[in-house]
Protein backbone atom coordinates (compact mmCIF):
# COMPACT_ATOMS: atom_id res chain seq x y z
CA UNK A 1 0.00 0.00 0.00
CA UNK A 2 1.28 3.67 0.64
CA UNK A 3 4.43 2.63 2.50
CA UNK A 4 5.15 0.49 -0.58
CA UNK A 5 5.27 4.06 -3.40
CA UNK A 6 7.29 5.64 -0.64
CA UNK A 7 10.51 4.66 -2.58
CA UNK A 8 12.76 7.54 -1.16
CA UNK A 9 11.95 10.36 2.04
CA UNK A 10 11.32 12.92 -0.79
CA UNK A 11 8.41 10.86 -1.81
CA UNK A 12 6.11 11.60 1.17
CA UNK A 13 5.69 15.28 2.86
CA UNK A 14 3.74 13.74 5.76
CA UNK A 15 0.26 15.44 4.85
CA UNK A 16 -1.39 12.34 7.17
CA UNK A 17 -4.21 12.12 4.44
CA UNK A 18 -3.37 8.28 4.05
CA UNK A 19 -3.89 8.28 8.12
CA UNK A 20 -6.53 10.04 8.00
CA UNK A 21 -8.48 8.24 5.20
CA UNK A 22 -7.74 3.98 6.15
CA UNK A 23 -11.19 2.47 6.94
CA UNK A 24 -9.45 0.55 9.32
CA UNK A 25 -6.93 2.40 10.52
CA UNK A 26 -4.00 0.19 9.74
CA UNK A 27 -2.02 3.28 8.73
CA UNK A 28 -0.21 4.94 11.61
CA UNK A 29 2.60 7.71 11.44
CA UNK A 30 5.97 6.85 12.67
CA UNK A 31 8.81 9.12 13.40
CA UNK A 32 12.16 7.76 10.87
CA UNK A 33 15.44 8.78 12.58
CA UNK A 34 15.43 12.26 11.46
CA UNK A 35 11.94 13.03 13.48
CA UNK A 36 9.97 13.17 10.11
CA UNK A 37 6.82 11.23 10.48
CA UNK A 38 5.93 8.87 7.53
CA UNK A 39 3.12 6.35 7.29
CA UNK A 40 3.68 2.54 8.19
CA UNK A 41 1.54 -0.01 7.44
CA UNK A 42 -0.09 -2.90 9.44
CA UNK A 43 -0.19 -5.47 6.73
CA UNK A 44 -2.46 -8.02 9.53
CA UNK A 45 -5.19 -5.33 9.73
CA UNK A 46 -4.93 -3.65 6.15
CA UNK A 47 -7.61 -4.89 3.73
CA UNK A 48 -5.82 -3.97 0.72
CA UNK A 49 -8.80 -1.01 -0.24
CA UNK A 50 -5.70 1.11 -1.97
CA UNK A 51 -7.49 4.65 -0.36
CA UNK A 52 -4.10 5.37 1.05
CA UNK A 53 -2.69 5.29 -2.18
CA UNK A 54 -5.30 7.04 -4.24
CA UNK A 55 -5.48 9.79 -1.66
CA UNK A 56 -2.07 11.00 -1.78
CA UNK A 57 -1.33 14.64 -2.93
CA UNK A 58 2.23 13.20 -4.46
CA UNK A 59 0.91 10.37 -6.34
CA UNK A 60 -2.15 12.19 -7.48
CA UNK A 61 -0.37 15.56 -8.63
CA UNK A 62 -2.31 17.18 -11.09
CA UNK A 63 -1.30 20.50 -12.17
CA UNK A 64 -3.93 22.96 -12.05
CA UNK A 65 -3.67 26.59 -13.71
CA UNK A 66 -5.63 30.12 -12.79
CA UNK A 67 -4.66 33.44 -12.61
CA UNK A 68 -3.99 34.51 -9.13
CA UNK A 69 -4.33 38.18 -7.84
CA UNK A 70 -1.27 39.62 -5.71
CA UNK A 71 -1.69 41.99 -2.98
CA UNK A 72 0.41 44.13 -0.14
CA UNK A 73 -1.89 43.73 2.60
CA UNK A 74 -1.80 44.89 6.12
CA UNK A 75 -4.20 44.20 9.22
CA UNK A 76 -5.73 47.27 10.30
CA UNK A 77 -5.55 46.36 13.57
CA UNK A 78 -2.51 47.30 14.84
CA UNK A 79 -2.89 44.63 17.92
CA UNK A 80 -3.33 41.97 16.13
CA UNK A 81 -1.09 43.01 13.22
CA UNK A 82 1.79 43.04 16.33
CA UNK A 83 1.44 39.18 17.22
CA UNK A 84 1.22 38.39 13.76
CA UNK A 85 4.17 37.42 11.68
CA UNK A 86 3.79 39.25 8.75
CA UNK A 87 1.40 41.93 7.94
CA UNK A 88 -1.92 39.99 9.99
CA UNK A 89 -4.25 38.97 7.29
CA UNK A 90 -4.54 35.38 8.76
CA UNK A 91 -6.06 36.88 11.75
CA UNK A 92 -8.59 39.20 9.45
CA UNK A 93 -10.23 35.67 7.70
CA UNK A 94 -9.75 33.58 10.97
CA UNK A 95 -12.29 36.54 12.82
CA UNK A 96 -15.13 36.30 9.99
CA UNK A 97 -15.29 32.81 9.89
CA UNK A 98 -15.48 32.89 13.86
CA UNK A 99 -18.11 35.65 13.88
CA UNK A 100 -20.30 33.21 11.50
CA UNK A 101 -20.18 30.39 14.04
CA UNK A 102 -16.76 28.49 12.12
CA UNK A 103 -14.28 26.78 13.19
CA UNK A 104 -10.08 27.75 12.66
CA UNK A 105 -7.66 25.13 12.30
CA UNK A 106 -4.29 25.89 12.37
CA UNK A 107 -0.53 25.45 13.60
CA UNK A 108 -0.26 26.21 17.63
CA UNK A 109 1.79 25.15 20.47
CA UNK A 110 0.70 21.93 22.63
CA UNK A 111 1.64 22.33 26.67
CA UNK A 112 5.31 20.69 25.89
CA UNK A 113 5.95 23.35 22.92
CA UNK A 114 5.43 20.34 20.02
CA UNK A 115 3.50 22.36 16.91
CA UNK A 116 0.57 20.75 16.33
CA UNK A 117 -3.01 21.70 14.00
CA UNK A 118 -5.65 22.39 16.02
CA UNK A 119 -9.31 23.62 16.12
CA UNK A 120 -9.75 27.64 17.82
CA UNK A 121 -14.05 28.35 17.93
CA UNK A 122 -13.40 31.46 19.71
CA UNK A 123 -11.73 34.99 18.99
CA UNK A 124 -10.48 34.55 22.71
CA UNK A 125 -8.22 31.48 21.66
CA UNK A 126 -6.60 33.08 17.93
CA UNK A 127 -3.95 33.89 19.90
CA UNK A 128 -2.58 30.02 19.66
CA UNK A 129 -2.85 30.32 15.85
CA UNK A 130 -1.19 33.49 15.44
CA UNK A 131 2.21 33.35 14.51
CA UNK A 132 4.77 31.29 12.24
CA UNK A 133 6.19 28.03 14.00
CA UNK A 134 9.26 26.79 11.95
CA UNK A 135 8.72 23.10 12.58
CA UNK A 136 6.34 20.74 11.29
CA UNK A 137 2.82 20.89 13.02
CA UNK A 138 1.49 17.24 13.50
CA UNK A 139 -2.09 17.13 11.75
CA UNK A 140 -3.32 14.17 14.03
CA UNK A 141 -6.84 13.52 12.37
CA UNK A 142 -8.09 17.37 11.62
CA UNK A 143 -9.22 16.13 8.32
CA UNK A 144 -11.39 13.20 9.57
CA UNK A 145 -13.19 16.16 12.29
CA UNK A 146 -13.31 18.79 9.32
CA UNK A 147 -15.21 16.25 6.75
CA UNK A 148 -17.49 16.15 9.87
CA UNK A 149 -17.97 19.77 10.68
CA UNK A 150 -18.29 20.00 7.17
CA UNK A 151 -21.55 17.55 6.51
CA UNK A 152 -23.23 19.21 9.71
CA UNK A 153 -22.77 22.92 7.85
CA UNK A 154 -20.16 24.59 9.89
CA UNK A 155 -18.12 27.31 7.94
CA UNK A 156 -14.08 26.03 8.40
CA UNK A 157 -11.19 28.09 7.96
CA UNK A 158 -8.12 25.44 7.13
CA UNK A 159 -4.64 26.75 7.01
CA UNK A 160 -1.40 25.56 6.91
CA UNK A 161 1.45 24.71 4.54
CA UNK A 162 0.77 24.18 1.07
CA UNK A 163 0.82 20.25 1.73
CA UNK A 164 -1.38 19.91 4.32
CA UNK A 165 -3.90 22.38 2.39
CA UNK A 166 -3.44 19.36 -0.39
CA UNK A 167 -3.27 16.68 1.89
CA UNK A 168 -7.19 17.90 3.18
CA UNK A 169 -8.43 18.66 -0.55
CA UNK A 170 -7.50 15.33 -1.13
CA UNK A 171 -8.93 14.13 1.40
CA UNK A 172 -12.13 15.56 1.38
CA UNK A 173 -12.47 15.33 -2.94
CA UNK A 174 -15.58 17.27 -2.72
CA UNK A 175 -16.13 20.79 -3.40
CA UNK A 176 -17.45 21.88 -0.28
CA UNK A 177 -18.71 25.77 -0.08
CA UNK A 178 -18.76 26.09 3.42
CA UNK A 179 -14.27 25.41 3.29
CA UNK A 180 -12.21 28.36 3.21
CA UNK A 181 -8.08 27.37 2.62
CA UNK A 182 -5.59 29.51 3.15
CA UNK A 183 -2.16 28.20 2.67
CA UNK A 184 1.72 29.95 3.15
CA UNK A 185 4.39 30.74 0.90
CA UNK A 186 6.94 28.25 2.66
CA UNK A 187 10.37 28.14 3.11
CA UNK A 188 9.94 24.12 3.97
CA UNK A 189 9.59 22.80 7.50
CA UNK A 190 12.36 21.43 9.98
CA UNK A 191 12.37 18.40 11.64
CA UNK A 192 9.95 17.89 15.24
CA UNK A 193 13.24 16.30 16.35
CA UNK A 194 15.63 19.17 15.91
CA UNK A 195 12.78 21.44 17.63
CA UNK A 196 13.13 18.92 20.76
CA UNK A 197 16.55 19.27 20.60
CA UNK A 198 17.05 22.83 20.66
CA UNK A 199 14.59 22.92 23.16
CA UNK A 200 16.39 21.12 25.97
CA UNK A 201 19.48 23.45 24.41
CA UNK A 202 17.39 25.96 25.62
CA UNK A 203 15.94 24.93 28.84
CA UNK A 204 18.70 22.97 30.34
CA UNK A 205 19.98 25.67 32.33
CA UNK A 206 16.69 26.96 33.58
CA UNK A 207 15.12 25.40 36.54
CA UNK A 208 11.60 27.80 35.76
CA UNK A 209 8.84 26.34 33.57
CA UNK A 210 8.52 27.89 29.99
CA UNK A 211 5.45 29.29 29.13
CA UNK A 212 5.72 31.23 26.05
CA UNK A 213 7.76 31.37 22.33
CA UNK A 214 7.14 33.43 19.46
CA UNK A 215 9.20 33.01 16.68
CA UNK A 216 8.60 36.21 15.35
CA UNK A 217 8.48 39.35 17.93
CA UNK A 218 8.93 42.17 15.94
CA UNK A 219 9.13 44.68 18.96
CA UNK A 220 12.42 46.00 17.64
CA UNK A 221 11.13 45.31 13.61
CA UNK A 222 9.00 43.24 11.50
CA UNK A 223 12.40 42.44 8.96
CA UNK A 224 14.95 42.02 12.34
CA UNK A 225 12.35 39.54 13.68
CA UNK A 226 13.37 38.29 17.26
CA UNK A 227 12.99 34.42 18.51
CA UNK A 228 11.35 35.41 22.71
CA UNK A 229 11.14 33.09 25.45
CA UNK A 230 8.97 33.85 28.59
CA UNK A 231 9.66 31.85 31.65
CA UNK A 232 7.29 31.93 34.78
CA UNK A 233 10.07 33.85 36.31
CA UNK A 234 12.51 36.29 35.18
CA UNK A 235 12.56 38.10 32.06
CA UNK A 236 12.01 37.45 28.52
CA UNK A 237 14.72 36.54 26.55
CA UNK A 238 14.74 37.55 23.22
CA UNK A 239 17.37 36.79 20.13
CA UNK A 240 17.89 37.95 17.03
CA UNK A 241 16.57 36.02 14.22
CA UNK A 242 19.88 36.54 13.07
CA UNK A 243 21.94 34.96 16.21
CA UNK A 244 19.63 32.45 17.34
CA UNK A 245 21.09 29.04 16.53
CA UNK A 246 17.68 27.23 15.09
CA UNK A 247 16.80 29.55 12.86
CA UNK A 248 20.18 29.76 11.87
CA UNK A 249 19.60 25.95 11.24
CA UNK A 250 16.46 26.43 9.75
CA UNK A 251 17.54 29.40 7.45
CA UNK A 252 20.55 27.85 5.88
CA UNK A 253 18.51 24.44 4.54
CA UNK A 254 20.10 21.99 7.48
CA UNK A 255 17.22 20.74 8.98
CA UNK A 256 13.81 20.48 6.42
CA UNK A 257 12.19 17.56 5.30
CA UNK A 258 13.92 15.82 2.27
CA UNK A 259 10.18 16.26 0.22
CA UNK A 260 10.68 20.22 0.94
CA UNK A 261 13.59 20.22 -1.22
CA UNK A 262 11.85 18.93 -4.07
CA UNK A 263 7.88 20.53 -3.27
CA UNK A 264 5.64 19.63 -5.98
CA UNK A 265 2.97 22.53 -4.74
CA UNK A 266 5.77 25.10 -5.48
CA UNK A 267 4.64 27.99 -7.97
CA UNK A 268 1.70 30.16 -8.39
CA UNK A 269 -1.03 27.76 -9.58
CA UNK A 270 -2.42 27.13 -6.18
CA UNK A 271 -5.80 25.45 -4.95
CA UNK A 272 -5.62 26.98 -1.82
CA UNK A 273 -8.39 30.11 -1.52
CA UNK A 274 -5.58 32.44 -0.60
CA UNK A 275 -1.90 32.05 -0.15
CA UNK A 276 -0.67 34.32 2.51
CA UNK A 277 3.51 35.44 2.54
CA UNK A 278 5.83 37.60 3.99
CA UNK A 279 5.94 41.05 1.63
CA UNK A 280 9.30 41.04 1.60
CA UNK A 281 10.75 43.89 -0.97
CA UNK A 282 7.86 46.44 -0.41
CA UNK A 283 9.99 48.83 -0.37
CA UNK A 284 10.31 48.54 -3.69
CA UNK A 285 6.95 48.38 -4.45
CA UNK A 286 5.15 50.82 -2.12
CA UNK A 287 7.75 52.17 0.35
CA UNK A 288 4.75 53.61 1.93
CA UNK A 289 3.23 50.36 3.01
CA UNK A 290 6.19 49.73 4.92
CA UNK A 291 6.34 50.91 8.45
CA UNK A 292 8.19 47.94 9.35
CA UNK A 293 5.68 46.29 11.88
CA UNK A 294 4.89 44.22 9.13
CA UNK A 295 3.45 43.66 5.54
CA UNK A 296 1.54 40.95 4.15
CA UNK A 297 1.77 39.63 0.51
CA UNK A 298 -1.17 37.70 -0.46
CA UNK A 299 -2.50 35.92 -3.34
CA UNK A 300 -5.71 35.49 -4.47
CA UNK A 301 -6.55 32.22 -6.18
CA UNK A 302 -10.06 31.55 -5.97
CA UNK A 303 -13.32 33.16 -6.67
CA UNK A 304 -13.85 31.76 -3.11
CA UNK A 305 -10.52 33.53 -2.02
CA UNK A 306 -11.83 36.69 -3.80
CA UNK A 307 -15.04 36.89 -1.64
CA UNK A 308 -12.95 36.09 1.67
CA UNK A 309 -10.98 40.15 0.90
CA UNK A 310 -13.93 41.74 -0.08
CA UNK A 311 -16.32 40.42 2.55
CA UNK A 312 -13.52 41.46 4.88
CA UNK A 313 -11.88 44.81 2.73
CA UNK A 314 -12.52 47.26 5.36
CA UNK A 315 -10.51 45.57 8.23
CA UNK A 316 -7.42 46.02 6.09
CA UNK A 317 -5.43 48.35 4.05
CA UNK A 318 -4.38 46.62 0.64
CA UNK A 319 -3.03 47.19 -3.04
CA UNK A 320 -2.42 45.75 -5.94
CA UNK A 321 0.59 44.69 -7.18
CA UNK A 322 2.00 42.58 -10.41
CA UNK A 323 2.30 39.35 -9.28
CA UNK A 324 6.32 38.97 -11.11
CA UNK A 325 7.53 41.80 -9.02
CA UNK A 326 5.56 40.94 -5.90
CA UNK A 327 7.20 37.51 -6.09
CA UNK A 328 10.59 38.93 -7.10
CA UNK A 329 12.25 38.66 -3.59
CA UNK A 330 10.15 35.95 -2.06
CA UNK A 331 11.44 32.61 -4.18
CA UNK A 332 10.37 29.99 -1.62
CA UNK A 333 6.84 30.72 -3.51
CA UNK A 334 8.31 29.27 -6.69
CA UNK A 335 11.20 27.30 -5.97
CA UNK A 336 12.07 24.54 -3.82
CA UNK A 337 15.15 25.48 -1.66
CA UNK A 338 18.14 24.01 -2.25
CA UNK A 339 19.87 21.04 0.50
CA UNK A 340 22.76 22.36 2.44
CA UNK A 341 25.12 19.79 1.60
CA UNK A 342 26.19 19.50 5.35
CA UNK A 343 22.24 17.95 5.80
CA UNK A 344 23.29 14.42 5.86
CA UNK A 345 26.01 15.01 8.62
CA UNK A 346 23.34 17.25 10.89
CA UNK A 347 21.60 14.86 11.49
CA UNK A 348 23.88 11.85 11.79
CA UNK A 349 25.41 14.23 14.48
CA UNK A 350 22.09 14.76 16.32
CA UNK A 351 21.61 12.47 18.25
CA UNK A 352 25.87 12.68 19.45
CA UNK A 353 26.62 16.42 19.53
CA UNK A 354 25.40 19.12 21.52
CA UNK A 355 22.78 21.81 19.96
CA UNK A 356 25.22 24.43 19.70
CA UNK A 357 28.51 22.36 18.45
CA UNK A 358 25.58 21.30 15.48
CA UNK A 359 24.89 24.02 14.32
CA UNK A 360 28.69 25.71 14.78
CA UNK A 361 30.25 22.42 12.73
CA UNK A 362 27.55 21.93 10.04
CA UNK A 363 26.11 25.53 9.50
CA UNK A 364 28.01 28.16 10.77
CA UNK A 365 26.77 32.20 10.85
CA UNK A 366 28.21 33.42 7.47
CA UNK A 367 30.94 35.60 7.95
CA UNK A 368 29.73 38.98 6.91
CA UNK A 369 33.29 40.25 6.23
CA UNK A 370 34.55 37.70 4.38
CA UNK A 371 31.11 37.63 1.57
CA UNK A 372 31.55 40.53 1.09
CA UNK A 373 35.14 40.16 0.32
CA UNK A 374 33.89 37.21 -2.38
CA UNK A 375 31.18 39.58 -3.97
CA UNK A 376 34.05 41.97 -4.44
CA UNK A 377 36.30 39.65 -5.78
CA UNK A 378 33.70 38.63 -8.35
CA UNK A 379 32.61 42.25 -9.07
CA UNK A 380 36.44 42.41 -9.82
CA UNK A 381 36.68 39.38 -11.85
CA UNK A 382 33.27 40.48 -14.26
CA UNK A 383 34.98 44.14 -14.74
CA UNK A 384 38.80 42.95 -15.25
CA UNK A 385 37.92 39.17 -16.64
C1 LIG B 1 7.45 26.72 8.12
C2 LIG B 1 7.10 28.05 7.52
C3 LIG B 1 7.87 28.58 6.48
C4 LIG B 1 7.54 29.82 5.91
N1 LIG B 1 8.30 30.30 4.87
C5 LIG B 1 8.02 31.51 4.33
C6 LIG B 1 8.81 32.05 3.27
O1 LIG B 1 9.78 31.45 2.82
N2 LIG B 1 8.44 33.26 2.75
C7 LIG B 1 7.35 33.95 3.22
O2 LIG B 1 7.07 35.04 2.73
N3 LIG B 1 6.59 33.46 4.21
C8 LIG B 1 6.90 32.26 4.78
N4 LIG B 1 6.11 31.75 5.78
C9 LIG B 1 4.82 32.43 6.09
C10 LIG B 1 4.92 33.60 7.01
O3 LIG B 1 5.91 33.36 8.03
C11 LIG B 1 3.57 33.90 7.70
O4 LIG B 1 3.13 32.72 8.36
C12 LIG B 1 2.47 34.27 6.78
O5 LIG B 1 2.88 35.39 6.05
C13 LIG B 1 1.17 34.59 7.53
O6 LIG B 1 1.36 35.69 8.33
P1 LIG B 1 0.17 36.53 8.99
O7 LIG B 1 0.79 37.76 9.53
O8 LIG B 1 -0.98 36.69 8.06
O9 LIG B 1 -0.42 35.62 10.12
P2 LIG B 1 0.21 34.84 11.34
O10 LIG B 1 -0.71 34.98 12.47
O11 LIG B 1 1.61 35.15 11.56
O12 LIG B 1 0.17 33.38 10.73
C14 LIG B 1 -0.32 32.30 11.33
C15 LIG B 1 -0.68 31.32 10.25
O13 LIG B 1 0.43 30.50 9.92
C16 LIG B 1 0.05 29.14 10.08
N5 LIG B 1 1.21 28.42 10.58
C17 LIG B 1 2.05 28.79 11.56
N6 LIG B 1 2.98 27.85 11.75
C18 LIG B 1 2.71 26.83 10.90
C19 LIG B 1 3.28 25.54 10.69
N7 LIG B 1 4.34 25.09 11.36
N8 LIG B 1 2.71 24.76 9.76
C20 LIG B 1 1.61 25.16 9.08
N9 LIG B 1 1.02 26.38 9.25
C21 LIG B 1 1.57 27.19 10.16
C22 LIG B 1 -1.07 29.17 11.12
O14 LIG B 1 -1.89 28.04 11.00
C23 LIG B 1 -1.80 30.45 10.74
O15 LIG B 1 -2.64 30.23 9.66
C24 LIG B 1 6.43 30.54 6.39
C25 LIG B 1 5.68 30.04 7.46
C26 LIG B 1 6.00 28.80 8.03
C27 LIG B 1 5.17 28.28 9.17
Amino acid sequence: MIDKEIKTDKDCMGCQACSNICPVNSISMKKNSEGFWYPYVNYETCIGCGKCVDVCPIINFKQIDNKPQAYACINNNEQERMKSSSGGIFSIIANWILTENGIVYGAAFDDNFNVIHKKVESVEELDELRGSKYVQSWIGSSYKEIKSYLNQGRKILFTGTPCQVEGLLHYLNNNYKNLFTMDIVCHGVPSPKVWEKYLQYVNESRKEKLKYISFRDKTISWENYSLVFKYNEGPPIKNSHKNDLYMQAFLKKVCLRPSCYACCFKGINRRSDITMADFWGINDVYPEMNDNKGTSLILVNTEKGKYMIEANERYMTKKEVDIDLALKKNPAAIQSVAENPNRENFFKGLNSLSFNKLVSKYCPKTNLIKRKYVIFRRKIKSIFG
